[in-house]
């Protein structure tokens, strides 16, 4: 959309150039041979933005995190078995409701709003009955929380659980290692820190949750199925078409180059970066009179910033920034919804300073607007060029 609103929303996100013009191409054919050599591209290039181990399977399936964590959860948990969700926000509580559909017992672990769980108090959840998975968000979009996967993923492995990882806010700008984790599935959407259009579901499954797949006694929907999915990508990983459902080919196009260019920057500079540009802009909107939600800088996530905006204008923020062409949200968990906001930073524009500043200087002149004033110029240098 030209002249559009910046997004600065989690998500969708704002586009590279490269990404945008991929994704206005027309879509291909499934079958196309160039097509083909572009989806397995993709799904090697997965392998490595996951760093996923050994054996592990890359998926790619028209949807969005959402249908990512049903995949998961009806892939992995029959009915009856004993899941454990360490719950740090709305995100959780959706991981819940979809295991609660599929008729798991399910135990939550629930941290006070702006607080992550620590290894002491999922080492005591475990302690008490033994559980079939431990289902972890590692930044929970609604409270700005980011969780220490490496440390919780041992103390679920050490009891035996399998563990899966939501990533649809941190995947390609959090560190993630997969294989060095220990985690079973590591799922994200298309429009999140991958930085490609909405419209993908995507997951790294290693070979523990197959078995788990192939030791279910109720299989998944078809269209959501391991089983039906997993033969197709690997026939597109080794070059050869194959037909289950047809594929989001113009998406995937495009989320082909997303991943080329994260792995072109490499991750460890991706990360990096996100964390860089992540306090900046938060030492930005505290210039502006804003307050952090997240407990702490060792819990807060460097995807975006839930904030606390000055008394009385968190109500009309997002409209006051709006109109001065930038996109912000508004507060979504329950206890922050009425005075918090977040901004999104992951992705292209965190190569882009002068964007930034832009949008620290829409917010401050937002709220200025609402009648509180603060050193706008001051804000906007918290932002190195
Ligand atoms: C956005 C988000 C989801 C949901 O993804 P959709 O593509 O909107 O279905 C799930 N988990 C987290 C952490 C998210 O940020």
């Amino acid at each position: 959309m030209e002249g559009g609103p910046l997004l600065m929303i989690p998500g969708p996100i704002a586009l590279s150039p490269e990404v945008l013009a991929a994704s206005s191409a027309a879509p291909p054919s499934h079958t196309d041979p160039a097509f083909i050599e572009i989806f397995g591209r993709a799904l090697r290039a997965m392998r490595e933005v996951w760093r996923a181990p050994e054996g592990a399977v890359p998926l790619v399936v028209a949807g969005g995190g959402t249908l990512a964590m049903e995949v998961a959860v009806t892939n992995l948990v029959d009915p009856g078995q004993q899941a454990l969700v360490i719950d740090t926000g709305v995100f959780s509580d959706r991981m819940a409701q979809i295991l609660e559909r599929r008729g798991a017992v399910v135990r939550r672990c629930r941290a006070p709003v702006g607080e992550a769980i620590s290894p002491g108090a999922l080492r005591e959840a475990l302690s008490r009955r033994a559980v079939h998975a431990v289902f972890l968000t590692q930044v929970d979009t609604s409270t700005g929380v980011r969780i220490d996967v490496p440390a919780l993923a041992a103390i679920a492995r050490g009891a035996g659980a399998l563990v899966v990882v939501d990533g649809v806010c941190s995947v390609a700008a959090e560190v993630l290692d997969q294989d060095a984790s220990g985690v079973d599935v590591v799922l994200t959407a298309s429009q999140k820190a991958i930085g490609a259009p909405p419209g993908l579901a995507l997951l790294v499954v290693s070979p523990r949750a197959l078995a788990a797949r192939r030791a279910l006694l109720v299989p998944p929907p078809l269209s959501m199925d391991l089983a039906s999915w997993i033969p197709i990508m690997e026939a597109y990983e080794a070059g050869r078409p194959s037909y289950f459902a047809t594929p989001a080919t113009g998406l995937v196009v495009a989320l082909e180059v997303a991943l080329r260019q994260l792995l072109q920057q490499g991750m460890p500079a991706i990360w990096a970066r996100h964390a860089r540009v992540a306090s900046e802009v938060r030492a930005g909107l505290e210039i502006l009179g804003m307050r952090r939600v997240p407990a702490s800088s060792a819990v807060s996530a460097h995807t975006l910033s839930v904030m606390y905006p000055p008394e009385g204008t968190a109500g009309a923020l997002v409209g006051a920034v709006a109109a001065r062409g930038v996109a912000i949200a508004g507060g979504l968990h329950p206890q922050l919804r009425h005075d918090s906001v977040r901004v999104g930073h992951m992705g292209w524009v965190t190569t882009q300073p002068q964007l930034l500043q832009r949008t620290i200087r829409a917010v401050g002149e937002g709220l200025a607007s609402l009648g509180h004033e603060a050193d706008v110029d001051a804000a906007c240098q918290a932002i190195s060029g």
